[in-house]
């Protein structure tokens, strides 16, 4: 059925070409067949990679993309290009790796050029924020927005920069870690680049742990039922969620906090580059509309009148398929 639609689709705009994308993550690796619309013909996903190293993924990835245009009944020639999202720091230009939190490996390594080895078509790599920031700018609500900021909000925090249409990179690649700006120079919250006070210190998913610690011993008291095993290891965003779905004081504090330490960055990132919209995407945005009324209302207390015309903080749209549709998106910048 999806290969009868997948033809259609392509014939029935007289299209000549299609975009092929790759998100690779550190739990899932899905590859995808888009029209140059952004429409999603096939897709395939996969979890047995993490074990892999890095060559044997590289492999998967070719035979991933190949078996679906073998399945769809579509020629390699048919690729206007392979876009594919890394989860990590890259040198943009060669496409070569430098490291990587969510997979073993991936240290300097050559990624684009041994992907490109397998096919013809060019292979684009890139960081997965920097894909999804231009997934949605070309495909999702971002469109229009030539200046706009993907932030993800999720283990850690990171944005995707558009700039006058196109992704700004800096002279690396490794543009856009604004989690690693720092927010408090007296904060006892440490980082995982070593600093006390970045930005995702005292709002990333990483250090939700302690910060559920501090406000368990600041007195508040809390209406879970913690049993007597509980480690503060455990807290996690979906841990957070429930508390948050109880009304517990502990955990409506912590957001709080979390969502005006957003506000404050996303004012920081207004001032800095002065984008008309943006975007709010990554698995802590699943704290819910009170979360994200609070970091706008954090933007706006502080922004007053310096806003001289509207912005928007809105919620990324594309979902749990945006690092795929980012990836394909890739080949058309
Ligand atoms: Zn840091």
């Amino acid at each position: 059925m999806i290969l009868s639609r997948a033809r259609s689709i392509v014939f029935d705009f007289f299209m000549e070409t299609i975009l092929c994308g790759v998100d690779l993550g550190g739990t899932k690796l899905s590859a995808g067949l888009f029209d140059l619309k952004g429409r999603l013909l096939d897709k395939t996903v996969v979890y047995d990679h993490v074990d892999k190293n890095e060559d044997m993924i590289v492999e998967q990835i070719a035979l991933l993309v190949k078996s679906l245009l073998k399945k769809n009944e579509l020629e390699e020639d048919i690729l206007k290009g392979i876009g594919v999202g890394f989860p990590g720091h890259l040198r943009f230009r060669e496409g070569i790796t430098i490291t990587t939190s969510n997979l073993p490996g991936f240290v300097d390594y050559p990624f684009k050029e041994n992907i490109q080895q397998f096919f013809s078509a060019p292979v684009i790599v890139d960081n997965d924020v920097n894909a999804q920031a231009y997934g949605e700018y070309k495909f999702g609500a971002g469109r229009g927005h030539d200046n706009m900021i993907f932030l993800t909000l999720s283990t850690g925090i990171g944005a995707g920069i558009i700039l006058n249409k196109k992704i700004y990179r800096g002279k690396t690649g490794t543009a856009g870690e604004c989690g690693h700006t720092i927010m408090d120079i007296n904060s006892d919250m440490q980082c995982s680049c070593g600093n006390y006070g970045c930005w995702m210190a005292l709002a990333g998913g990483h250090s939700l742990p302690k910060l559920f610690q501090k406000k368990m011993e600041s007195g508040i008291g809390t209406l879970l039922n913690l049993d007597w095993n509980f480690s503060y290891s455990q807290v996690d965003g979906e841990f957070i969620k429930k508390g948050l779905d109880m009304e517990d004081p502990v955990c409506v504090a912590l957001v709080n906090d979390c969502a005006d330490y957003n506000g404050i960055g996303i004012y920081n990132l207004f001032q800095i580059f002065n984008p008309s919209m943006f975007m709010l995407g990554g698995g802590l945005m699943n704290w819910g509309p009170d979360f994200h009324m609070r970091i706008q209302d954090k933007f706006s207390s502080m922004i007053k009148n310096m806003l001289h015309d509207p912005v928007e903080i809105v919620l990324s749209t594309l979902g749990s398929d945006s690092g795929l549709f980012g990836a394909a998106a890739l080949v058309l910048e």
